[in-house]
């Protein structure tokens, strides 16, 4: 789709595309096909996609001939894609805003789907970190957020970007930045730089659901105070004997700063804190 067939869209609808929706359209023929490529979806697998739009992205993984759920906010492009789509057995649509779909309904333990999309920026961390809690999650996910985010969620320990959704993410996924996009592939415009970014999901650390949660607690509690000591931060919510232990087993400083510590050691602090005693 060029501008003016996409201009012509829009007319067709009636809408101005709106920021707050991050209502970026792609434009780039090349880059719709090295996504598409690059998730190489698989037919009669499941695929979910955020924000179908006009449905750019979604015609081509429609016509792999895998099954489509695609959930859309804009209830005038919802009306555009049930009209598209009408009578395309592998394509779902879901008209709701993504960040308050009950995943877990639809993708309940076991669930086995992959997700792929050109993700509205402003929902980009809430819909990562949904993901991320689920029972099962998405084996592989290609996303193209802000490049900040991007860069976020693929930093490494002692820099500023690294953060608690960092680690939680990468305690499930190994994360790529595959492409930087620049704002000319968009109609309109974004005001910064994208990037597509992969998750595969990677299986090193096998943790349960409540490993996850505990994990989950365990970083936004240190990280929302990043500046801060652990140990002084940790003692403020875990009985200091446990505290002292834990951090001594694992050779860190009661002085650390949480922004130096790998993922795995996390995950290993986090499961030391959690630990039931043993009398
Ligand atoms: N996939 C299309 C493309 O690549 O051209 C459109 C991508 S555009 C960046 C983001 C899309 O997400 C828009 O269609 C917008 O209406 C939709 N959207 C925004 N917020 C949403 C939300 N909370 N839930 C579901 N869709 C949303």
């Amino acid at each position: 789709m060029n501008k003016q067939e996409l201009t012509d869209r829009l007319n067709a609808v009636g809408m101005r595309p709106g920021r707050g929706l991050g209502q970026n359209f792609l434009l780039d023929g090349n880059l719709l096909e090295w996504i598409v490529r690059k998730a190489a979806p698989r037919k009669d697998e499941e695929i979910l996609e955020v924000g179908p739009g006009f449905g750019a992205l979604t015609e081509r993984l429609v016509a792999s001939g895998a099954r489509i759920t695609a959930i859309e906010y804009d209830h005038r492009l919802a009306d555009e894609l049930r009209r598209r789509f009408a009578g395309t057995a592998n394509f779902r649509l879901v008209e709701a805003d993504a960040c308050k779909v009950n995943f877990g309904g639809h993708y309940p333990e076991g669930s086995d789907f992959r997700c792929v999309a050109n993700l509205p920026y402003s929902i980009s961390s809430v819909f990562i970190a949904d993901m991320v809690k689920l029972p099962s999650p998405p084996s592989y996910m290609l996303f193209m957020l802000q490049k900040e985010m991007g860069e976020r969620l693929a930093a490494p320990p002692s820099c500023k970007a690294y953060g608690a959704l960092t680690v939680v993410t990468r305690s499930i996924y190994d994360v790529t930045i595959e492409k930087i996009v620049p704002p000319e592939v968009f109609f309109p415009r974004p005001e910064v730089d994208s990037a597509l970014v992969s998750f595969k999901r990677h299986g090193r650390f096998a943790l349960s659901d409540s490993d996850r949660k505990h994990l989950s607690t365990v970083v936004r509690l240190l990280f929302n105070q990043r500046r801060k000591q652990m140990g002084k931060v940790l003692r403020g919510v875990f009985p200091a004997d446990k505290v002292d232990r834990a951090l001594d087993e694992l050779a860190v400083s009661r002085e650390e700063r949480p922004d130096k510590l790998p993922v795995e050691t996390l995950i290993e602090l986090s499961s030391l804190l959690y630990r039931e005693e043993k009398n």
